[in-house]
Formats: structure tokens, sequence, C-alpha cells
């Protein structure tokens, strides 16, 4: 199994405003989990080079992008939350390159699997502007990438506490990619409820599932298990791309959910499930957000264990009550589109 990480000084160097939640110690976090899980040797170390115009034009409008060159090398402020430092714009470009790149790696076959320890997060980002802390949408970039390569089925499987709003956006109206998002609901940035699934040729390949706080491996294992695998496989992808986001760990400062390190390793057990059939296992991971320090080296450890074939234990898989309605919900709202009638 040949994983590529993608890890750089540049993802660094993004600074969103002192005190701000997503600060540069993620990443350091990240390196940690990744050492103390003795992973880091077994990982083909890449540098990223910066996507280009027409990379990003591929998903967001030329006034996005020109409006984020025009803030390098200064403080910009988005939205209350969303800030841009004098060196945001080269990491942006460089996590979306290092995403461009990633993928063009695993299509080529000279790598199975990469994981991007990148900054600032994508997820949130509209083809028109930034939001939640994310500028450049780096997941969907590399979406568009394998699509202009000729791909025609590519999935997004996102876990990160938060909807993938701006990723729902990009690909709303397109049936060659599907979009499945769980996520805590109601909560930032809003949207992502379970009726949202796609317009006109794109109807049915968004999937949302919108979960109620403090949520735990028991019970997101039981929706991947029987919601996200059976549809990720009826789509039969020929990539996987992850927003692996961290914040719905039980520590994390800003989510409200119950995930351990079993958890994401299931979640990602999943992933490469949906990744095991046209797809032949490739497969790239993106970190979105994820907020305490020791939860997102503990996750980032499992989650690139996983990648790397490394054996884990399955989460203990007993859910609490109420989890049979959720799930009930989710199939009437998909069955209509997906095989997962029980
Ligand atoms: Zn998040």
């Amino acid at each position: 199994m040949r994983v590529g990480l993608f890890d750089d000084p540049v993802f660094g160097e993004h600074d969103a405003g002192s005190e701000h939640p997503e600060r540069p110690a993620r990443l350091e976090a990240v390196r940690r989990g990744l050492r103390d899980g003795v992973l880091e040797m077994d990982l083909a170390r890449l540098a990223p080079r910066p996507a280009s115009r027409e990379d990003l034009l591929r998903v967001h409008t030329a006034a996005h992008v020109d409006r984020l060159a025009a803030g390098a090398g200064r403080r910009v402020r988005f939205d209350p939350d969303t800030a841009a430092g004098p060196r945001s714009h080269a990491a942006a470009l460089a996590a979306a390159g290092a995403v461009v790149d990633a993928v063009g790696r695993v299509l080529d076959g000279s790598l199975d699997r990469v994981f991007c320890a990148v900054r600032p997060p994508g997820h949130h980002a509209t083809p028109d502007r930034a939001m939640g802390f994310c500028l450049l949408n780096n997941v969907a970039i590399g979406v568009a990438t394998a699509l202009a390569s000729g791909l025609r089925r590519v999935a997004v499987i996102d876990f990160d506490v938060h909807h993938g709003n701006g990723t729902q956006e990009a690909f709303w109206r397109d049936p060659r990619v599907l979009f499945v998002s769980s996520h805590q609901f109601p909560y930032y940035p809003g949207t992502g409820a379970l009726d949202e699934v796609g317009e006109g040729e794109g109807r049915g390949f968004t999937v949302n599932l919108p979960m109620p706080a403090g949520l735990g491996d028991g019970e997101y294992s039981r929706a991947y298990r029987e919601i996200v695998e059976p549809i990720g496989r009826a789509f039969d992808p020929e990539l996987v791309l992850v927003s692996a986001g961290f914040d719905a760990h039980r520590d994390d400062p800003l989510g409200g959910m119950a995930l351990g390190a079993a958890g994401f390793a299931e979640l990602m057990d999943v992933c490469l499930a949906v990744a095991s059939g046209a797809a032949r296992g490739r497969l790239v991971a993106v970190l979105e957000g994820g907020y305490d320090l020791d939860a997102i080296a503990e996750a980032s450890a499992a989650v690139v264990g996983r990648m790397l074939g490394r054996p884990f234990t399955a989460p203990d898989a007993t859910p609490r009550p109420g989890t049979d309605h959720l799930l009930e919900a989710y199939r009437t709202a998909h069955a209509k589109h997906w095989p997962i009638v029980k």
C-alpha cells in the first residue's frame, strides 16, 4: 500500500487571527499523532505546488479567485470568523494544489491513497465566497480535477461535524459527484437537512445525514455501515475524496458529538469500502476542521493508520436507543434513490 502525506510549512503560515481555533498548532497535532502512532515512516512525504488559476476556476468564480489574490500580503476579513493574513493566499493555493496533485498521483497509479494535512480548510467555501474558516474549497477543486481528467463518478464523504455546504453547492446539479455528509444538525452553517438531495440531473446525488448532538462511535458506525456504505457501493465511484474533519471527536470544543479514535478508524474503513470497487482503492483524504489538539492527534493516527491498512478494532457498535428511529428517517429520505431498504 503506497500512501502519501502532504505536509509543508506553508500550511502553517495561514493566519486566521489571534485566538482563532483554526490555528497552526493543529498541524503539529497531526504530526504528533502520526509520530506517536508509528506511521510517519510508512508515508511518502510530498511537497505541494500552488494550484493554478485554471484549477481554481473549475470550482470558483473569477471574482472570488481575484478577491482572494487581492488580499495577498495583507490582512483581510471575509466574514466574522473567516480572515486571511499576509501569507494566507499562498497557503490556500498550496492547500488546493496539494489536493490537485494528490488526485493526479492516485489517478496515475504512483500512489494508492494520500492524506493532505493542509490549512486553511475548504468545505465551507462556496464557488463565490470564503466562509467558515475556509478560503478555497480544496476537496471540490480535487473533484473537479478528477472530472476534468475524464472520470465519470467521484464520491465525496464528509465526516466533519459541520455540513460541507460549499462542496454541496459546487456539485448540486452534477450526477457525476456523489456528496455524502454526516453532520450535527441544526448547527453551523445551517444547511444539510435531510431533504437537500440535489436538483435536476443531480437529484439524489447529494445525501445528507443530519444528526442530533451526542452521537458516538456506535451510532456513527451504524449510520455509516447501513446507509453510507450501501449508497457508496451502489454509486461505485472511480475515486473517493474524504473531507476529514476531526471536530466530531468527543473532546472537540466546537462540535457536540462523541466520536473516539475507534469511531474515526471505522469511518475511514467505510470510505475505503466505498473505494473498493471501480476506484480500486484510490482515495484522497483532506483535513478540514478539528480544534482539540489531542483529539486531532488521536483521530489523525486512527484515520491514517486505517489508510495504511493497519489493523483496527471496530468500535463497540451498541448504539443508544433512538438510533433505529434516526436510521429509519435516513432510509425513508434516501431509499427513493438508493438501495437501502432494510
Ligand atoms: Zn468543522
